[in-house]
Formats: C-alpha cells, structure tokens, sequence
C-alpha cells in the first residue's frame, strides 16, 4: 500500500483510461488514477493514498456517466483487484485493448502500426481453467478463500467468481467445510503458522478431467489421506490430487517438490486437435476458447506449407509448435522450465509426432548458439513472458533471418519494444490482438512479421 494521504475531494473529468484500466482524472491541478472511472465521466473523487509518486482515488459521486458503464455481475470487483472492467461494456473494453496496444506502438517503438480491432470472446465470463487462491481463517473459525489485495497479504474474501470456469467454485466450497471441519488450518503468512497456503484448481475445456494442488508449507500433516478422500467423496469430478510443497517465504506459489496423491498427476485437455498433458507447474493458457482462436491465427500468419523448419521459442509444454508440426517438414521448441519440457516430448508421443524437437534451455543462450551454428530456420514463434524478450535472442534472430516471425505477446509494451528491435530487417504486417482476458485489462496480441 502507498502512504496515508489527507482525505481530499476533487471536482473534474476522466479524460483516459491507464494502461492498467484506471481512469484518468483530471480536476484542480492533479490526476488521479480512479478504479472503476470511465471516460468522459465527470464527478467528484477522493484521494485515497499516494504510491511512486501518483496519486490513486476513489468516486465519491458521479455527475456525468459513461454511456459504456454497465452493471457489474460481481459486487467485489474493484475491491478484489482481478476485474477492472466489469462495469465497462464489453466492446468498449475491446476497443480500450486495440487502442492501447496502438499506443504503445506509437510511444514505444516510435512505429505508425495498424492494429486490428481486439477480438472477442461471444460469452466473456467464466473463462478461467486455472485458478489459484490463498486460504485465510476468520475470527469465528470459518475458512474463506479469494484474492490478495493489490500489494499486500490481505485476502480479500471471494464467493462467487465470474470469470472462472464454473466447476471450480464447488471444489473451493469443499475445500473451505472440509479444512475447517478437519481442523486442517489455512497458512498465516505473518506468524509463518498453518498449513494449506493455496489451492490451484486447473480444468480441462475438453475432457472431463480437473486438477487439484494443495500448495501446503509443510511436507507431512495429519489428516492428509482423509481430506484427500473427504474431497473426492464431495467432489467425484476431480481426477487427480497433487500435493505441493512451498515452505519458503515468497510469493511464488507452487514449491519444488510435488507429490501425486490422487490419479495421474495431470490433466489432459486439447488444442486446435492435438491433445496437450498439463502439469502443475506447466504453463497453459487460461481461455481455452480464445487460445484455439489466437493459435489458428498464428499458424495463418505463418504461411507454412510443410517444407520448412520452425523454430518456436518460450514454448511451454509445446503447444504452439505441436499444432505447427504438421504443416512443417522439422519443428524445434525451446523451454526452461523441466516439467513443461517433459510435458512437451510426451506430448509429441501422445500425438504420434514425429517432427518434434524440444530442448530444455534459456530462449536466448538456445538462439546464440542455434546462430553461431548458422543454422536455418524458416519460421520462428516467439512467445515470452511478460519481460519480453531480450537483444542476445532478438540479435541472434536478426542472425538466423527466418523469412517470418510471428510473435505472440502478452503485454503491449515489451512487444511493442522488441518489434522495433525486429523492424530494422522485419516489416510488420499485421497486429492483431486477442481478448484473452475478458474483464481485465490484460491483452494478448500476435504480430506478424516479415524479412524485408
Ligand atoms: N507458447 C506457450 C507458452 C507461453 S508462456 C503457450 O502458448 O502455451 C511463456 C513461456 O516461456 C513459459 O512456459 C515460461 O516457462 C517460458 N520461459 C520464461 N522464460 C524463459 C526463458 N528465458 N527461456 C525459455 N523459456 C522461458
């Protein structure tokens, strides 16, 4: 939290939206980010606290509405930090995602990019397959589970959820009457006491398969085979139990070490037609629905007629370059996380491909050394993390000179940055972004590039 601030009411209008979704307020002399505040709105705000230099506010009235604000369906959606556009009609949150992911073009990269309208989901709600929540104990003794408020470890209760997938909150439901009739105590991360510090629920869009992780701070307790068998009796759609064990003091959630307690210690789900096995700790992308839609995106942009080789990069457990394989002749994927990797080589079994090369490594050291080889590679997808990427890979890219690349991207900004690292040789033929994440305002975007 930022420091205490003295309550002030300020008159004015929000002339923008923030990256983050906040409104933009300008009155008296100050702008102040406003959770929940639309453009054009005008009315009073109160400043509620001040952080790295920017004040942060709340609506006390409003005089002048947007004609874009809606009825939320959730009634904790600003206090739980996940949702910032529930009450923002949905094309108008999908045209907030196309014209920032413009802006960070035109600010970043110094590039004039056309950016296509954002698409959508038709139902955006209750898309989530992987939720993760902390667990807390009240005063009179009863479990809650829910999210942590911005920057802190206050647990903000959550009941009902509308974004995640609807078989999730029957298993959270179980998990709190059986911990709390089982004596089995949720983690406290200020006494460092307790048990349970987060269950993750991941569910399968395709299969009827659904995984449970007790991330527990302990290895053994007492009472671990009963709840296990307590919560399959409530919840008979759950198909394997894992237990992780995270006894550091951090605010990674999953630990290193795992063990299976119920099944077989992952989920099947599937992707374009090629079946995926998820791990615990592999990543998989949250919208099923928009993922199958981003992916045939990609592949289109990659033009591939089954000649060439590809090269996908951050690939998870494989996913990208799976459904990729065959329509290639040679499809080498990059990883740095084992689990993922495993995930990808039995993946590629699974699906009777044999085309398929994956290696353990860090994207870039992977990519120096694929170029000092003077390797080719025809097509390359990139897909990293938030950061980005970074120049020893982008440099090494500009070495290998693939005739296409087609970089998926989950923040604007990084995108925007390597792209324009990319454009000294690339030319930038289309950007596209992807509503995968309704409600929020996360988006995800592929850019296709091409040698010049
Ligand atoms: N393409 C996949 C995964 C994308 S998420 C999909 O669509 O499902 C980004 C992935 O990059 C994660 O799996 C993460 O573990 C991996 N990653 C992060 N840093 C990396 C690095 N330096 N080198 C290789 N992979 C990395």
């Amino acid at each position: 939290m930022g420091s205490s601030f003295p309550k002030k009411i300020i008159s004015g209008t929000c002339v923008d939206l923030s990256f983050e979704g906040k409104g933009v307020f300008k009155g008296e002399g100050q702008a102040i980010f406003v959770d929940g505040m639309f453009i054009g709105e005008e009315g009073e705000v109160e400043i509620a606290y001040k952080r790295n230099g920017a004040l942060f506010g709340n609506i006390k009235k409003l005089r002048k509405i947007s004609p874009d604000r809606i009825q939320p369906r959730c009634k904790i959606c600003h206090a739980c930090g996940g949702c910032c556009f529930q009450q923002l009609a949905y094309p108008a949150q999908l045209a907030f995602k196309s014209s920032k992911v413009a802006e960070q073009f035109r600010r970043l990269a110094k590039m004039k990019v056309e950016v296509a309208p954002c698409i959508g989901m038709d139902d955006p709600y209750y898309y989530r397959n992987k939720i993760q929540m902390p667990f807390g104990k009240d005063d009179r003794g009863n479990v809650y589970c829910g999210f942590y408020k911005a920057s802190t470890h206050v647990i903000v209760p959550v009941e009902e959820c509308f974004i995640e997938d609807k078989r999730s909150r029957p298993i959270l439901d179980a998990c709190k009457k059986l911990f709390k009739s089982m004596r089995i105590e949720p983690y406290n991360e200020d006494a460092r006491t307790g048990i349970i510090r987060h269950v993750l629920i991941k569910t399968s869009y395709y299969k009827p398969e659904i995984m449970v992780v007790l991330v527990t701070a302990v290895d053994s307790f007492p009472g671990r085979n009963n709840l296990v068998k307590a919560l399959l009796k409530e919840c008979p759609e759950i198909t394997t139990v894992i237990q992780n064990i995270n006894p550091r003091s951090t605010s990674v959630i999953l630990g290193e070490k795992e063990r299976v307690l119920y099944g077989k210690g992952f989920i099947e789900d599937s992707l374009c037609g090629v079946l995926f096995q998820i791990s615990a700790k592999s990543f998989y992308q949250t919208n099923p629905v928009m993922t199958e839609k981003l992916y045939s995106y990609a592949m289109q942009a990659a033009h591939l007629r089954g000649q060439e080789v590809v090269f996908d990069a951050y690939s998870g457990i494989g996913t990208i370059g799976l459904i990729a394989a065959k329509d290639a002749k040679q499809v080498i994927s990059v990883e740095i996380v084992k689990q993922a990797v495993q995930d990808g080589i039995r993946n590629a079994k699974r699906n009777r491909i044999n085309n398929f090369l994956m290696y353990c490594d860090d994207a870039s050291s992977f990519m120096v050394k694929m170029a000092e080889k003077g390797e080719t590679v025809d097509v390359l997808f990139m897909d990293p993390p938030r950061k980005g990427s970074d120049e020893r890979f982008l440099k090494a890219a500009l070495k290998l000179r693939p005739k296409r690349i087609v970089y998926v991207s989950c923040d604007p900004s990084t995108l925007a940055r390597d792209v324009a690292y990319l454009a000294k040789a690339y030319k930038v033929e289309s950007v596209q972004p992807f509503d995968m994440f309704p409600q929020t305002f996360h988006v995800e975007t592929v850019v296709a590039l091409s040698l010049k």
